[in-house]
């Protein structure tokens, strides 16, 4: 998952304000629809004015919350409050305080990163996952040309991010009209979760770079396609923060890249841009392209489980569908990703090591016709068994 570190915050607002219903009644009562950042059109100022608008969006949160919660008693707490998640905002822009190695490692990432039950990545068992049958997803407006696609070089990653069609909105968070964002669902997904981000980790060498593993397999590298909940919210962050650390908020869709001897075409867009943000903090506008040519061409098997985000603050708020067929990339174009800088060093190995699976079931599912037929099979020699038990009476 994408080094979002404003997550934290939004854990902390589960945390104080879970007890409050009646400020889940409020936001729900249409106070998010003003939580709205406005388009943003200038591309020099887009970055700060985002996350200007995303500190008042906090700053609203916090006042709501306040005016509910018995914290409103202590100013002085509540100040302190304010000025950390400025900081925290702050802090989740240029120069994340979390890395992949020494000190700020994963063996040293706060709270729930070390204590939690339900962390990924994990090693998905090739022995003692559950099959299962389930409706094939259905991708709505993926295969749209987006308006725009941007990519930015990122603390920790490089991210995607989609100018929705029509409406020259970003797709993380402004388009509200289903109709025209890109969502997913089914596939055993119970709502509508919507797009927000799209970001990659890999390795320096071919034998390590993606977060999960499959029977301590490791690939070279792994997307992360980052969804939220529709039901919380119409943007990332309104859902993390409606959520409060309901383990549906977010579904990621993850996938695995395995190298081939020659270029994936569909892939050019993407790695055509790397060259232009090598430098830390850089973006870049890409040829656009349609979501749907950048994921496997088979998506009706997958692995499900509930798990977390794979950066601190490492929420679990995650249902995880790792898709069994990779992506494939070729040693040139992966090797555009290892070029990518990231302050005074390459940016690899962005990936967190396995944490345990601890009592949580791993779903194997086929969401196929046959699959359906063959689940099903030992049913229907029930049936006619009864029913050749009724007839002969
Ligand atoms: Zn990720």
């Amino acid at each position: 998952m994408n080094s979002v570190v404003v997550f934290v915050v939004f854990s902390w607002f589960g945390v104080v304000g879970r007890s409050s219903a009646v400020e889940v009644r409020e936001k729900e009562s249409g106070a998010k629809r003003s939580s709205q950042c406005p388009r943003i059109t200038s591309k020099e100022k887009r970055a700060i004015s985002k996350i200007e608008c995303h500190k008042s969006i906090h700053k609203r949160v916090v006042h709501r919350e306040e005016s509910l919660h018995p914290i409103n008693m202590f100013p002085t707490a509540s100040l302190i409050l304010i000025l950390t998640l400025v900081h925290l905002l702050d802090a989740a822009t240029p120069g994340a305080e979390f890395s992949y190695s020494g000190e700020n490692g994963p063996d040293h990432w706060p709270g729930v990163c070390n204590s939690g039950q339900y962390q990924s990545p994990i090693d998905i068992p090739k022995h003692g996952h559950e099959k299962a049958h389930m409706e094939p997803f259905v991708f709505e407006n993926y295969d749209y040309t987006a308006k725009g696609v941007r990519l930015e070089n990122k603390p920790n990653t490089v991210k995607l991010e989609f100018l929705a069609n029509e409406h020259e909105v970003e797709s993380t968070g402004q388009v509200h009209d289903l109709d025209h964002s890109m969502h997913v669902s089914q596939g055993g997904l119970d709502h509508k979760f919507q797009l927000a981000q799209i970001h990659f980790h890999w390795g320096n060498t071919d034998n390590e770079g993606s977060e999960h593993l499959l029977n301590q397999v490791a690939y070279p590298m792994e997307m992360h396609v980052v969804h939220f909940n529709t039901k919380y919210g119409g943007h990332l962050l309104d859902a993390l923060a409606e959520g409060r650390g309901a383990n549906d908020t977010l579904a990621v869709l993850g996938f695995f890249f395995k190298l081939t001897n020659k270029d994936n075409e569909k892939l050019k867009p993407i790695v055509d841009g790397l060259q232009f943000i090598h430098e830390f903090s850089s973006e870049t506008e890409l040829k656009v392209f349609p979501v749907s040519d950048i994921l496997s061409e088979d998506l009706s098997r997958f692995y499900r489980y509930t798990g977390s985000l794979t950066t601190p603050g490492c929420n679990e708020v995650v249902i995880w569908t790792i898709f069994e067929e990779p992506i494939e990339i070729s040693e040139r174009q992966l090797r555009q990703f290892r070029d990518v800088s990231q302050l005074h060093q390459r940016m690899q190995n962005n990936f967190r090591p396995v944490r345990p699976l601890h009592k949580r079931t791993v779903l194997y599912v086929d969401t196929s016709a046959s699959s359906m037929a063959s689940m099903s099979f030992p049913l229907t020699l029930i049936s006619v068994a009864l029913a050749l038990l009724i007839a002969k009476k």
